[in-house]
């Protein structure tokens, strides 16, 4: 019954924490996809298919990541750190520890930025992998790649991905207030650079991420659907030889194109866990990236992506 509570209680602080961003999003950008799309023909949000599945995604994957992201803060102090009991564990992230959290705020800021962009890459790479493609191909699923399914993570991707990341930064040092000052920063960013835009930010487009950069890594693998793994800065793509952005093109036909691929909310969650990868579509990775299989006829994923 307690925990039935605390999951309510984290289910209205999401819902309210959450709508604000969606609302705007919800506005915001069909007014520009009107001036600006990337792919015209592309249905608005409120006509998509999966729009109850998106928007589960973003309600209810968030009470789950917002306990496990406390639970690793709480186990990390303990185990590494001997810090036990509540008022020892608020003393020791209240404003972060050690040297990381003696720099200005300024600086955390930039250092949170960089680094969790970096690991956040190689974490993306990894889920592009034959092991965890199942996990990530939620996220590629849709057809349809808009704002509302900038959400559509499996939890196991998102736990091995800005979870970990976040909790290993605090454990670093690292002050929470630069967290919880980038949350709106995160998750519009995140929803713009899955926006139905044309935008690539012209010469920033190595700097910083654009809708055009990101529609690319939804398309087929033999066009972006292996590259462009950054989450905010493109230059990290730049140098590990994954950035793709033909010029005087734009993406267009996303999805996996699995024949039978769940599109509820449920069925998704059970969906890595279910059969075993079918080589024909996953990723592979090889030494000096991730390349599309030998054998695979690169439209099988080429006929849509989120
Ligand atoms: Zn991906
Ligand atoms: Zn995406």
């Amino acid at each position: 019954m307690e925990l039935f509570v605390s999951l309510l209680a984290e289910f209205g602080k999401t819902l309210i924490g959450t709508a604000p961003y969606v609302i705007v999003c919800a506005i915001a950008f069909p007014v520009l996809t009107h001036y600006f799309a990337c792919n015209p023909d592309q249905k608005p949000w409120w006509q998509r298919d999966g729009l109850v599945t998106d928007i589960c995604y973003w309600f209810v994957v968030p009470v789950l990541t917002r306990f496990l992201r406390i639970g690793l803060a709480v186990l990390g102090a303990a185990l590494i750190f001997g810090v036990h009991g509540e008022k020892e564990l608020v003393a020791f992230y209240d404003n972060g520890h050690g040297p990381l959290s003696e720099l200005p705020f300024w600086f955390q800021l930039v250092l949170y930025l960089v680094v969790s962009d970096f690991l956040l890459y190689w974490s993306h790479r990894l889920f592009h992998g034959v092991k965890l493609w199942r996990y990530h191909a939620i996220h590629h699923a849709t057809e349809d790649v808009d704002w509302i399914s900038a959400a559509r993570f499996h939890p196991v991707n998102l736990s091995l991905g800005t979870v970990i990341v976040d909790v290993v930064l605090l454990l670093s040092g690292i002050t929470p207030a630069v967290l919880a000052i980038l949350v709106p920063f995160n998750v519009l960013m995140s929803a713009f650079v899955h926006a139905n835009l044309n935008w690539t930010l012209g010469p920033f487009k190595y700097v910083i991420a654009s809708p055009v950069f990101h529609r690319w890594h939804h398309t087929a693998l033999d066009r972006g659907g292996n590259k462009n793994f950054a989450s905010t800065f493109p230059v990290l793509d730049l140098m590990f030889g994954t950035f793709y952005m033909p010029a005087h093109e734009l993406p267009s036909d996303y999805g996996i194109g699995e024949p039978g691929f769940p599109t509820t909310f449920g069925a998704q969650l059970l969906y890595p866990l279910k059969d075993k990868p079918q080589p024909s579509i996953v990723p592979a990775m090889d030494a000096g990236g991730m390349v599309p299989e030998a054998d695979t006829p690169a439209p099988a994923r080429a006929s849509a992506e989120s």
